[in-house]
């Protein structure tokens, strides 16, 4: 089958949507405009019903097929942008500045939009379709807000998919595996507090900075040397913050970072050893140093039945043989994470081609990729829902 016919007429409609959304990205809950836009649309598709403020700016559409009464199968897109300064010189590149859509959500949104007209249109399918839209997934837990809302209990959820496109994956390909395809994504805070003094006088003091750069170091030996090799796991402290001038030791400094891991056990144990590390560190030197470890996104694992369904739609669009289903696992996270330990369900990248990558200031959705996600999306449908 390539791509619905339908759907390729719709190609251009949805590329205006998309660059309409992209020219106006919006942050975390504060998605306004574009919920508004995505309600107004469903709406006019002739949807059965039409919800707003579901974890607070999330837009929810419903489906009844044609074809009599069936299970419930939920689609889900985002809606957020990131604070970056977009630098894509594209004519419909953001009007707001230092806002843009950098990783493609402009693109989820619109193609979500098409595939919600088409099953409107068609209904050719027994039992009900629902289209997520949710608001804050770069680091706001909208998916998690919405759940907690009462998301799948109020539909009647029974099955969630979700779809990210993939830079550095060709056009016309999709990936996706079973079991952990994203990381669980764990901030970490470590406060440390000293003694402050004359940079010239050191033994008077306690030397946060000194403290901070021995922590940095001890740290990474969780990853090495506690962490299985042959497990994934990922430390990296971005944030170091102590001083403001040259001749004086600082009394405390900051650390942030983040922690990433694919399986419980070696969550646990990060957040385990981390804890040990930090403060025995900063013991030894006379400091303490206080810990907060924070668990944000969890592990986004694909559940075995669904992932096989998804790859099996994935290669009615495009050719089982464009289709990986065995794809390395990624160390980034996604807050679809939260629906899928909700409900049974498949995340699926499709290739972005060889854009800029997620969150650069030069990435920009892939029109050419609208009709292969649209097309999955009512596939994903019109099979699971066969009657
Ligand atoms: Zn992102
Ligand atoms: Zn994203």
């Amino acid at each position: 089958m390539p791509i619905v016919n339908r759907i390729a007429d719709m190609h251009g409609e949805i590329t205006a949507w998309r660059r309409d959304i992209h020219a106006h990205p919006e942050l975390l809950y504060d998605v306004h405009r574009t919920a508004a836009a995505v309600a107004d649309k469903l709406k006019s598709f002739g949807c059965d019903e039409v919800a707003t403020g579901i974890g607070r700016t999330g837009v929810v559409g419903v489906i009844r097929g044609g074809k009599g009464s069936g299970r419930t199968i939920a689609l889900r897109a985002d809606m957020d942008a990131l604070p970056i300064e977009e630098a894509t010189g594209a004519p419909y590149q953001s009007t707001v500045p230092g806002k843009m859509h950098a990783c493609g959500h402009d693109g989820h949104t619109a193609m979500l939009l098409g595939a919600a007209r088409y099953l409107a249109e068609t209904r050719n399918f027994a039992g009900t379709a629902v289209v997520i839209f949710q608001p804050a997934e770069e680091g706001g837990a909208g998916g998690q807000a919405m759940v907690q809302d009462g998301l799948m209990e109020r539909f009647r959820v029974e099955e969630v998919y979700g779809m990210h496109n993939y830079p550095g994956l060709p056009v016309g390909q999709f990936a996706l595996r079973p079991g952990p395809l994203m990381a669980a994504a764990d901030r970490i805070t470590i406060e440390i507090e000293g003694r402050g003094g004359h940079a010239a006088r050191p033994h008077f003091a306690v030397d946060t900075v000194l403290v901070g750069a021995q922590i940095i170091n001890q740290i990474q030996s969780i990853v090495a040397r506690n962490v299985d090799p042959l497990q994934a796991a990922v430390i990296s402290i971005c944030v170091f913050q102590a001083g403001s001038t040259d001749n004086v030791i600082p009394q405390t400094a900051l650390l942030r970072g983040t922690a990433r891991s694919l399986t419980p056990q070696v969550r646990d144990l990060l957040e385990k050893r981390l804890h040990e590390v930090v403060e025995g560190t900063a013991r030894l030197y006379g400091a303490t140093a206080k810990l907060t470890y924070k668990r944000d996104y969890p592990i986004t694992r694909n559940h075995e039945r669904q992932a096989a369904f998804a790859a099996s739609v994935a290669a009615e669009v495009v050719g089982r043989e464009r289709v990986d289903d065995q794809i390395a696992p990624v160390m980034g996270a996604e807050d679809f994470s939260f629906m899928l330990e909700a409900r049974p369900g498949a995340f699926i990248f499709v290739g972005n081609g060889d854009s800029a990558g997620l969150h650069h200031p030069a990435y920009d959705f892939n029109d050419e990729i609208i009709p292969l996600g649209t097309s999955y999306w009512v596939k994903l449908v019109e099979t699971a829902l066969q009657g």
